[in-house]
């Protein structure tokens, strides 16, 4: 049986536990307050100065407390000791002796908890705060496309011509000689050739230099009567600049049938364009010379955008020349395998780009073929 003690004994412990903890609350004192109140974060962001935000030194501040928590009043601790000891002081004196040291287990415990808890609250409020959605913010839309402009012109051609009861054609961009030039009426050596010249593969194929060698292909396959458009990509050998590009669209057109004149194909493009371009659009056709067409003519319309009295866009004359067209000659019909004692047409065409270029009043028709979304996203 260990020695008796006397209540005195304890007393310079007590005091000493005390103290220390009086000592090492003075960091802790404010975090008993409601952690919404100013000097609460006040004393925390004076404090723990050395975090990068506030949630990070309320973290650290309640690791801290929690390490004091447990140095004070743990099961190592000073006062645990303390406690056991009690039960070694005199009888009639460890009434009084127990309720001093629970109550400085209260003193020192109680605070301790507090701020622990409080925090705790802040902790949980900051974490919650870094995380919340709003949900009144407006959402991030994804930014939409839309369609290169000039699918979105070739698609109101085709509208209007499969309106006028064509159907729309497709071909393969790579061709032989044969429909590329000869079933065109454009032998070897003849000089249209040269003005449409392409580029070839090694096997002797060729990038298609016009869109007419769908017209062929259809006419084979379909025979007469035949009523048909053909937009795509075409070829030719230029050099890029403002007004060339080795590569551009076309769309051609193709009425073949028996008894079919010159006054059905002024009637199909004046139409057309009169569709395209509003019902005062006025046209006009002037003689020229294709291979391929006779007679054969360039076609202009008034302008879009001055009707007719002169601006940039027309260069002042009123007019726009816009393509070429005729009566298909009766070689490329016979090429084609259609009678041309029995059956007549006509075939137009015209650059989709140059259309573009003219209707957007662009200067290069080089921007619509860089896929610069800064000049794309314009034409929404
Ligand atoms: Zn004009």
């Amino acid at each position: 049986m260990t020695a008796e003690l006397n209540f005195e004994d304890l007393k310079p412990r007590v005091n000493a536990i005390q103290e220390v903890f009086q000592q090492k609350w003075e960091r802790f004192r404010y975090f008993v307050l409601d952690h919404s109140d100013p000097k609460f974060i006040e004393h925390l962001k004076a404090e723990w100065r050395s975090g990068d935000s506030l949630l990070d030194m309320a973290v650290e501040a309640k690791d801290e407390l929690e390490r004091l928590r447990i140095e004070l009043i743990g099961k190592k601790s000073e006062l645990a000791a303390l406690k056991k000891d009690v039960g070694r002081i005199r009888k009639e004196q460890r009434g009084i002796a127990g309720q001093a040291v629970n109550n400085l287990d209260i003193f020192i415990g109680n605070p301790l908890r507090d701020a622990e808890d409080q925090l705790q609250r802040l902790i949980n409020k900051l974490r919650t705060e870094s995380e919340r959605i709003d949900v009144t913010l407006p959402g991030r839309r994804p930014r939409r496309g839309h369609l290169h402009p000039i699918t979105m012109l070739r698609e109101r051609i085709e509208d209007i011509f499969v309106g006028l009861g064509y159907a729309i054609e497709d071909g393969r961009e790579i061709e032989t000689d044969f429909y590329n030039f000869d079933a065109l009426n454009i032998p070897e050596n003849h000089p249209a050739r040269a003005s449409q010249d392409t580029f070839y593969t090694t096997d002797g194929f060729a990038l298609r230099s016009q869109t007419s060698t769908v017209q062929i292909h259809a006419m084979q396959r379909r025979g007469a009567p035949v009523r048909m458009i053909a937009p795509g990509r075409v070829f030719r050998r230029d050099t890029p600049d403002p007004t060339h590009n080795p590569m551009f669209f076309q769309v051609e057109g193709l009425c073949v049938d028996r008894g079919i004149s010159m006054a059905h194909l002024k009637g199909t493009v004046a139409e057309f364009l009169r569709r395209m371009f509003g019902p005062e659009t006025v046209t006009r056709f002037r003689p020229s010379y294709f291979p391929f067409t006779e007679p054969s003519a360039e076609f202009d319309f008034s302008c879009f955008k001055c009707g007719g009295v002169g601006c940039r866009i027309c260069k002042n004359s009123g007019w726009i020349e816009l393509g070429g067209s005729g009566m298909v000659h009766p070689n490329v019909l016979r090429a084609a395998g259609v009678d041309p004692d029995v059956y007549s047409g006509f075939a137009f065409g015209l650059g989709i780009d140059r259309m573009c270029n003219l209707m957007y009043g662009l200067d290069d028709i080089r921007l619509l073929f860089e896929n610069d979304v800064r000049f794309l996203e314009q034409f929404d």
